[in-house]
């Protein structure tokens, strides 16, 4: 118990680096949460919806953030290629750049300079503890199709290609590694 109380100890404290009141940056945190997810997104999860799933928030909530980073320019809001009934949110070149003064760029840069087996051992280490709390809290929480129940690698005369059973679309291994808010993990 003790090391575990040190973890969360840890955890709140690492939390405490990038979440705060008011705004940083020129953004609140839940803007730079917006931003940040937007910019890691598959072409699945830029949408208002899929937005106000990974934040928590509701669907206006959600589209009200989108419009403040909009108005500043890091974001425009055009009708999906994938559903014409849908608002697809995609990052600005000036947003990529925006990027670049993210709080939580600064605990990133200590993750990255741990050992490899380290850092695999920690993302590993912390998705299990959240997939336990996804079903001890009934959700499902937001993540790469690496890890979800609907990818499938098929086989070509040139190399394997992927794709995602539920919308039925070939996926490029690129996109593979960007976070999906229809993820659904493998049992
Ligand atoms: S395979 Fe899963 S994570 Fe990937 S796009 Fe499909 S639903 Fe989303």
């Amino acid at each position: 118990m003790k090391v575990a109380n040190e973890v969360i100890e840890l955890l709140v404290q690492s939390a405490g680096t990038w979440l705060f009141e008011g705004h940083r940056s020129g953004l609140t945190d839940r803007e730079w949460m917006a931003l940040r997810f937007l910019a890691r997104a598959n072409r699945f999860s830029k949408t208002p919806s899929a937005l106000a799933t990974y934040l928590g928030t509701t669907r206006t909530s959600a589209s009200q953030i989108a419009a403040v980073l909009a108005e500043k320019g890091l974001l425009t809001r055009k009708a999906s290629t994938e559903d014409k009934r849908s608002i697809a949110l995609s990052v600005t070149p000036q947003g990529t750049k925006f990027l670049d003064r993210d709080p939580i760029s600064a605990l990133r840069d200590q993750v990255v300079i741990l050992e490899l087996a380290d850092r695999t051992r920690l993302r590993d280490a912390l998705r299990q503890a959240l997939r336990r709390l996804d079903t001890a809290l009934r959700r499902h929480h937001t993540d790469v199709c690496s890890e979800c129940m609907f990818l499938a690698e098929r086989s070509k005369q040139k190399g394997s290609h992927f794709e995602c059973r539920l919308f039925r679309k070939e996926l490029a291994l690129k996109e593979t590694e960007l976070l999906c808010t229809h993820f659904e993990r493998r049992t």
